[in-house]
């Protein structure tokens, strides 16, 4: 049996830490004695103690299989630091390097060495391993391994084979996304029959929740980081390289210290750019998605959404870069009905096939549940999640109760107005006309067309425009009203919307 005691003097020893977290201690136990794991724990969780403790305490050299060169430079460099004998194998070292540390492992002088997917599954790489002492192989990020996830790699599918070449070497699996379906994936693909399954919970207490309507985006934004946030460390997530220019622009325009990060600047620029960020105090990222794993920075106070993400797996990786260090955060988002419509949009002029197409609506469908939730948002996440608690108390729903009316009277207001103009003019109308005839305003449009005459002019005005649009944006999340992209954004009746 593995001597708990060791573990925890290597702890402090080596990391400078008192005692494990959550859990961490029965992780690293586990491992420590031979047994394979699958670690569920969310972003700044602690996975990276997991495999480097028990890695230490077994005897030849710990194999973590990254994705992420920054990463893995980074983890590199702090356990040398610690006087961990640690190094990587990766594309960015020359062949002479590369062989030099291939040596160094063969010889026995490494406690750990980081290797990236591609390069652990050639026949090169393979054989250095035959040629190892292996203490244990980590598979972080494992979530890469689900076809349907947002980081799906080809090479995580081939890290199956070390289960029947080193069955006898220990394997744990780590990552921060843990719904159902990719657990199952994880467990299966990377042959992990006998691993246990430490699942911790994924709430972050001190992150709070709040999504608005978007209203004009970069004033909302604006507004945010002057009277909540100022001088403080935020990441903006945008979703085009375009958007993400304009956006910092604007910011730094207001005086801001911001500074703009996506795929379309070269690796010097984004090194520099994240050194700035985790470096200095204050700086406002803002960025796609491609700014994001690897983010060690505790005091981010928070994380801020023009754009809907694709998925509420991506949403939480993205907002859990806030507040690591405890203290409260925040992950605010603004959304709206265009929102809706072009992810929607995104998906079915994509190349997949139709099962694809079926999951990766199914995943929108979830994360505009979680927007128009009128429930805690903290429920909804950590139920996407499988776990239950009671209302949170930390978010927008729960510290402001949204407003609740009788939706179906509306909805039935809106779908016969979209009907009856369509049926008098012979063709339909986009969003603004719809609502201007329901709230009887008499537009040029509207006389024009004699939609001042029709049934439903005017019964809406109880409601204002921004109701208005938050019910054609609950009808059209629910597949009641489809918007026509190729033309002009007219509203039209599905199927579905004759029943209600
Ligand atoms: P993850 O990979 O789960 O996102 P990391 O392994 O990068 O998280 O750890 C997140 C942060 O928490 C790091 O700064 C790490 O040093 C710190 N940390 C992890 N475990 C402990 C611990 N037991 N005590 C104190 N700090 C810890
Ligand atoms: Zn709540």
């Amino acid at each position: 049996m593995a001597d708990p005691s060791r573990a925890t003097r290597i702890l402090r020893e080596v990391f400078g830490y008192d005692a494990f977290r959550g859990q961490q201690a029965g992780i690293v136990q586990h491992v420590a004695e031979g047994g394979d794991a699958l670690v569920l724990m969310p972003t700044g969780g602690g996975k990276s103690l997991c495999y480097q403790v028990p890695a230490l305490m077994r005897p030849g050299v710990g194999v973590v299989i990254s994705p992420l060169i920054a990463l893995m430079q980074d983890q590199v460099a702090a356990l040398r630091e610690a006087g961990v004998r640690a190094e990587y194998l990766n594309s960015s070292l020359d062949y002479r390097e590369a062989l030099a540390i291939e040596r160094q492992a063969r010889a026995g002088e490494l406690d750990l060495l980081y290797m990236a997917p591609e390069r652990l599954v050639t026949e090169r790489g393979l054989a250095l391993l035959d040629d190892l002492d292996i203490a244990l192989f980590a598979i972080d990020e494992a979530h890469c391994v689900s076809q349907w996830g947002h980081d799906f790699r080809q090479e995580y599918l081939q890290l199956a084979v070390l289960a029947e070449r080193y069955p006898q070497v220990p394997r744990i699996a780590l990552t921060a996304t843990a719904d159902e379906n990719t657990r199952r994936e994880m467990l299966e693909r990377l042959h992990l029959t006998h691993a246990r399954v430490f699942a911790q919970s994924f709430d972050r207490p001190s992150i709070r929740y709040r999504i608005a309507p978007k209203d004009n985006p970069r004033r909302q934004l604006l507004q945010l980081i002057r009277d909540e946030h100022p001088g403080q460390a935020g990441i903006v997530y945008c979703l085009s390289r375009k958007s993400v220019e304009e956006t910092a622009a604007m910011l730094v325009a207001h005086g801001i210290d911001a500074l703009a990060y996506h795929a379309g600047f070269d690796a010097d620029e984004r090194r520099e750019r994240q050194q700035r960020f985790t470096d200095e105090a204050g700086v406002v990222m803002v960025a796609t998605i491609a700014f994001g794993m690897g983010i060690d920075k505790p005091d981010v106070r928070f994380v801020a959404h023009l754009d809907l993400p694709k998925s509420v797996e991506g949403y939480y990786q993205e907002t859990g870069r806030a507040g690591r260090d405890g203290l409260p955060a925040e992950a605010w988002m603004v959304y709206g009905l265009a929102d809706v419509v072009q992810q929607r949009r995104l998906i079915d002029l994509s190349e997949a096939d139709e099962t694809f197409k079926r999951a990766a609506n199914a995943k929108l469908d979830a994360m505009l549940g979680l927007c128009e939730t009128a429930g805690c948002r903290r429920q909804y996440l950590l139920a996407y999640f499988g776990e239950s608690i009671g209302p949170c108390g930390n978010c927008d729903n729960c510290q402001n109760p949204p407003a609740t009316y009788d939706g179906t009277e509306a909805a039935q207001k809106l779908l016969s107005c979209i009907w009856r103009c369509e049926r008098a003019s012979g063709y339909g109308f986009g969003a603004q006309h719809i609502i201007d005839v329901l709230r009887g305003q008499r537009t040029e449009k509207a006389l024009q067309r004699g939609h001042d005459k029709l049934s439903t002019f005017g019964i809406g005005a109880d409601l204002d425009e921004a109701q208005w649009r938050a019910v054609l944006r609950q009808l059209v999340t629910l597949r009641f009203i489809n918007v026509d992209h190729d033309n002009y954004g007219v509203l039209k009746l599905t199927e579905d919307s004759r029943a209600v």
